[in-house]
């Protein structure tokens, strides 16, 4: 299993593996969680790729992640991937919050995307895949929304 985190101050990294081989996927995104999932299908097809998250087992889960990170792509050797997002975290987000967690979050599971920590202009991160460790900061909302998701689909 490899995982990626997405926090406010730092990065969390783990690696490990896991046999799952008897696994069955059974639309399993939580109904909060699949407007978002639904959004960047759309995106992305959009933006020329296709998406299917039954085929491409890929899932979400709502987690007491007990770390600073609020999310986490896990990776399984059989492919299969789990999004976790930390129930608390996600309780007290807006829904530009929401949506850019599970965005970098897909980023790594759907785009297999590492972390993008560039800054460009007046110290801004260039790339929805910042990993929260660096110093660039992110302004994501409706007026630069357009343009990191450009990023993001590249
Ligand atoms: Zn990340």
């Amino acid at each position: 299993m490899r995982s990626y985190w997405i926090i406010i101050v730092y990065l969390a990294l783990s690696v490990g593996c896991s046999d799952d081989s008897d696994y069955v996927y059974e639309n399993e995104i939580p109904d909060s969680m699949r407007t978002y999932f639904d959004s960047f299908a759309l995106e992305a097809s959009e933006r020329g790729w296709s998406i299917n998250w039954e085929a491409e087992r890929i899932s979400g889960s709502f987690d007491d992640i007990d770390t600073d990170a609020v999310g986490q792509c896990e990776t399984y050797d059989s492919g299969r991937r789990v999004i976790n997002i930390d129930k608390t975290y996600w309780e007290r987000s807006s829904d530009m919050q929401r949506e850019f967690l599970i965005f970098h979050e897909l980023g790594h599971c759907a785009l297999k995307r590492d972390h993008l920590n560039d800054t460009g202009a007046a110290g801004k991160c260039i790339s929805i895949m910042n990993s929260g460790e660096n110093l660039c900061s992110i302004r994501y909302n409706s007026a630069t929304r357009s343009a990191y998701l450009d990023e993001l689909f590249l």
